[in-house]
C-alpha cells in the first residue's frame, strides 16, 4: 500500500496535486468543504478557464516570490501544464500566448480533473471542512487531519486552502491561513488583488458603463505607482477592466490604508505628444457653427464625451465658433488626462486573487513546510500572486504537481 496521503483542499492546486500523489502511487483523499470540487475553477476566465500562459516570467509574479518563481516555473512551466491536461484528455489552444481549453470551457477542466482522479481511485470527500492537522502523538510520525465531522491518519499532508477571492459558492474563506500559523508557519497581511476599484460619488461617471482602450496610471500623491494599457471599463460607481486589475496589485495597500490615491485615464494611449498635437491642429480646424457635441462626436466614444464634458462642467449645445481655440485645445486635452479619486477596492468577493499569505520563508523548493516533516502546501494559500493571465492557475499547478509529487515519494 502507499502512502496515505490527504490534500485539504479540492481546487485546482488540490486536486492536481492528488492526481499527481496518486500516479505516483499514493493512497490519496481529498477533504473538500464545498459541495463538489473546483468550484472556482469552473468560473475562471469568464468560464473559459485561462489555464496558463506561454509568457511565463517570475517577475510576473509578486516580490516575494519572483527568485522562488524562477525555481518553480523551471520544475513545472506552462509546457508541463499543457502536457499534463493533453494527458487527461484537454487538448488547449493559444490566443496570443493565453492558452485555454480547445471547447472553450472552464467545467471542461474540471471534470477532466474529476475524471483522472476517479480512475486513479483518489477517495473524495466532500461537505466536511478542515479544521486542524495536529501531529499524531500515538507515533509521532504521522498526523491527524481534523475536520468537522471526523479525524484522519495521514502520513502527508498537503494543504491546497485557497484565499480569500472570489464569489461566496467558491467558499473561499480563508480557513488556510489559520490551519498553516498554527503549524507555526509564517504570514503576511493579505489583500484582494485583481480587481477594480469604487471611485468618490462626487466623480462624474457616464450613465451607462463604458469600455474603451486607454492608458491608465495611479499616483500616490504626485508619485507615479503604476501604469498599464488595455480595455478599461467605467461602471456608475468605479473602474475595472484588465488594466485596472493589473495595476491592483500594486495599488490595493495603499487604497486599503486610505491614502488618497488618484487614477488618471489617457484615452489616446497610442499618440505620443507630437502625434496628438497634429490630431488636435486638425480637430480645431472643425470651430465652425456645430455643437460642443457633434464636435467631439467621432473623436471618443459618447459616454466618454459626456463624461469629459460633465466634468469639465460644458454643455454639449454650445457652439464650437463661441469657444476660443485654446478653451477648445484644453477640451482635448483632457482626454488624455481624466482623474478618478480612489475610494475602495470591490473587495474580496470580486476579487481574482489574494495577495500576501503564507510566508515562503517557511516552505523548501519541493512545496514541504519548515519544522512539519510530511506536511506540504499548494496554491494561493501561499504569499504568490500573479498578473491576470493563465499566471495564477500556472501557480496552483506547478506547487501542486511539485507538492502531489514530494508528499507521496517522502522516505518512510
Ligand atoms: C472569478 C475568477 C476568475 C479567475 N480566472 C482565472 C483565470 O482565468 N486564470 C488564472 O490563472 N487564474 C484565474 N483566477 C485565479 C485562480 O482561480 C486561483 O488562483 C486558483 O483557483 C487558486 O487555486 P487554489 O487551489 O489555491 O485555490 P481554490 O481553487 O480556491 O481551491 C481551494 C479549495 O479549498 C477548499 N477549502 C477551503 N477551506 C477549506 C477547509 N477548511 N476544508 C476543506 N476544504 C476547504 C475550497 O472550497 C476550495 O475548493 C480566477 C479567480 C476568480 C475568482
Amino acid at each position: 500500500m502507499g502512502k496515505k496521503v490527504y490534500v485539504a483542499g479540492g481546487g485546482a492546486a488540490g486536486m492536481c496535486a492528488a492526481v499527481y500523489a496518486a500516479r505516483n502511487g499514493a493512497d490519496v483523499t481529498i477533504i473538500e468543504k464545498n459541495t463538489r470540487l473546483g468550484k472556482k475553477l469552473s468560473v475562471t476566465g469568464n468560464g473559459r478557464c485561462n489555464l496558463t500562459n506561454l509568457d511565463m516570467r517570475p517577475e510576473y509574479y509578486n516580490k516575494a516570490a519572483e527568485g522562488r518563481m524562477k525555481t518553480w516555473l523551471s520544475l513545472y512551466g506552462p509546457e508541463e501544464t499543457i502536457r499534463f491536461f493533453k494527458s487527461i484528455g484537454v487538448i488547449v489552444k493559444s490566443e496570443d500566448g493565453y492558452i485555454y481549453p480547445v471547447s472553450g470551457q472552464a467545467s471542461t477542466v474540471v471534470s477532466a480533473l474529476e475524471n483522472e482522479i476517479k480512475r486513479l481511485k483518489v477517495k473524495v470527500i466532500t461537505e466536511s471542512q478542515v479544521k486542524a492537522v495536529k501531529r499524531d502523538e500515538s507515533d509521532g510520525s504521522s498526523y491527524l487531519l481534523i475536520t468537522n465531522k471526523d479525524k484522519y491518519r495521514a502520513d502527508s499532508v498537503i494543504l491546497a486552502l485557497g484565499s480569500l477571492s472570489g464569489a461566496k459558492s467558491t467558499m473561499s474563506t480563508g480557513d488556510g491561513y489559520y490551519i498553516c500559523k498554527q503549524l507555526g508557519m509564517g504570514y503576511k497581511d493579505t489583500y484582494p488583488a485583481l480587481v477594480g476599484f469604487k471611485c468618490e460619488a462626487g466623480d462624474v461617471m457616464p450613465d451607462a458603463g463604458v469600455r474603451a482602450g486607454a492608458r491608465i496610471s495611479f499616483f500616490l500623491g504626485d508619485e507615479l505607482i503604476t501604469s498599464e494599457s488595455g480595455e478599461l471599463q467605467i461602471s456608475k460607481d468605479g473602474i475595472s477592466g484588465i488594466p485596472v486589475m493589473q495595476a491592483s496589485r500594486e495599488v490595493i495597500k495603499f487604497v486599503t490604508e486610505k491614502k488618497p490615491i488618484v487614477a488618471s485615464a489617457d484615452f489616446f494611449p497610442d499618440y505620443d505628444d507630437s502625434d496628438f498635437e497634429a490630431l488636435k491642429s486638425d480637430m480645431l480646424k472643425l470651430r465652425d457653427d456645430r455643437t460642443l457635441e457633434e464636435f467631439l462626436l467621432g473623436f471618443a466614444n459618447s459616454n466618454i464625451n459626456d463624461m469629459v464634458l460633465k466634468k469639465m462642467k460644458l454643455s454639449p449645445s454650445m457652439h464650437m465658433k463661441n469657444i476660443a481655440e485654446s478653451m477648445a485645445s484644453c477640451i482635448l486635452d483632457r482626454y488624455r488626462d481624466i482623474r478618478f479619486n480612489i475610494t475602495d477596492s470591490y473587495g474580496y468577493l470580486q476579487s481574482q486573487v489574494t495577495t500576501g499569505g503564507m510566508s515562503l520563508g517557511d516552505i523548501g523548493d519541493d512545496m514541504s513546510v519548515a519544522g512539519n516533516p510530511g506536511i506540504f502546501c499548494a496554491g494561493e494559500l501561499l504569499d504568490v500572486d500573479g498578473r491576470c493571465g493563465g499566471y495564477n492557475l500556472q501557480f496552483a499547478w506547478t506547487s501542486g504537481s511539485i507538492a502531489g509529487t514530494a508528499a507521496s515519494s517522502m522516505a518512510d
